[in-house]
């Protein structure tokens, strides 16, 4: 029924169902690493309290979904607090609400800005820290501001360094994920011996990297992409382009991939460009993320409980969905 055709009160028992539901996903997706149902159907019931919520402001609660951080900390692991918390991000699935992003910022700003566009990795945030340049601490994003202890597992990642290339004292943050070849090895393995498979890579690496004996971590051929500098030392970094840049030097693998648009319709062609090469890339993306590239800017703009102001992914239509459309296409 369309949004507008509800009382607040039907608005609210309806958002109270939609919740009920999503946070029965988000502990299968969060908790378990075996979701229930696919992304693109969680997208669509979280789209449908995000509108509800919108139009009945009354009913929003702090603990809905649309206003925290979904994820949760396993027992058995360490707590680490994450002083910056580790957010989310808001996304859209189309042209025009992209568009819509664009206006916001520009509105905000005062004039067009830069946006430095990355790939989506399809994997789970991690955070590392650094003091005087040796690696003493990793962990997940668990509910954003509370993360899992994982550092023991982390070391296993080859491409994690243990000492940077300076003897800087920083947090980064970025992805980890299991390679697609690393993904079909493990689930036909899982097969053989008769244990279940996991539903897709970002799942496979989440349950990978929350394991007790890190034997099994290591065994699961795990990589990393680091795309942000949490905090700064004294490195002379303006821009999120220049962040990577700087990440790169430090001895991290950041993803080549980085464009700076100056326009949506750069954006746009960057979309179109990895829509298409998706299935060749070596690692799942569901998406891309659009950043401010001035990091002042971003400061400036800030983030709301849940999600940065100055970021937004653009969501890829679901695989199956795809299909469909060339499908079409090709009729056609
Ligand atoms: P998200 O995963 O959609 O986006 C935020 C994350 O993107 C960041 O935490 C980061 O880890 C990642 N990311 C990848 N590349 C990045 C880059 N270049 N720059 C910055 N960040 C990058 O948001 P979320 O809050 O972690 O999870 C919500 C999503 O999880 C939903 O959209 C849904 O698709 C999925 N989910 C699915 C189920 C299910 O049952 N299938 C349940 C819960 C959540």
């Amino acid at each position: 029924k369309p949004t507008s055709k509800y009382s607040e009160q039907e608005a609210s028992d309806t958002a109270q169902q939609l919740r009920k539901t999503l946070n029965q996903w988000g502990k299968d997706y969060y908790t378990k690493d075996n979701p229930e149902v696919e992304d693109s159907v969680y997208d669509e019931k979280y789209r449908d309290l995000q509108e509800l919520e919108a139009a009945f402001p009354s009913i929003v609660t702090p603990e809905s979904i649309t206003q925290r951080v979904g994820g949760a900390v396993l027992s058995g692991f360490t707590k680490v607090r994450h002083e910056i918390p580790m957010l989310s991000m808001g996304d859209v699935f189309s042209k025009d609400e992209l568009v819509e992003f664009d206006n916001r910022i520009q509105k905000n700003v005062g004039y067009p800005v830069d946006y430095n566009v990355e790939l989506k990795i399809d994997g789970l945030a991690i955070s590392l820290v650094y003091e005087n340049g040796k690696l003493v601490r990793g962990s997940t994003r668990g509910d954003g501001t509370i993360g899992e202890d994982i550092t023991k597992n982390l070391q296993t990642i080859t491409s994690i360094p243990q000492t940077l290339t300076k003897p800087v004292s920083i947090e980064v943050r970025g992805e980890c994920y299991m390679p697609k070849q690393a993904f079909a090895d493990l689930n036909k393995q899982q097969e053989e011996r008769g244990e279940a498979v996991f539903a897709n890579p970002r799942n496979a690496a989440a349950g990978s990297l929350r394991q007790l004996d890190t034997r099994v971590t290591k065994a699961r051929k795990l990589d990393t992409f680091i795309y942000t500098i949490s905090t700064f030392d004294n490195l002379q970094v303006t821009t999120q382009h220049e962040a990577i840049e700087t990440l790169e030097e430090l001895g991290f693998n950041t993803n080549p991939t980085q464009r700076i648009c100056r326009n949506l319709d750069e954006v746009w062609e960057y979309i179109d460009d990895y829509q298409a090469q998706r299935d060749q890339l070596a690692y799942g993306i569901d998406g891309i993320v659009l950043k401010v590239n001035d990091l002042d800017l971003q400061g400036q703009l800030g983030h709301t409980v849940k999600v940065p102001r100055w970021e937004i992914a653009y969501k890829f239509p679901p695989e199956e969905a795809l299909t469909v459309i060339r499908e079409i296409e090709w009729t056609v």
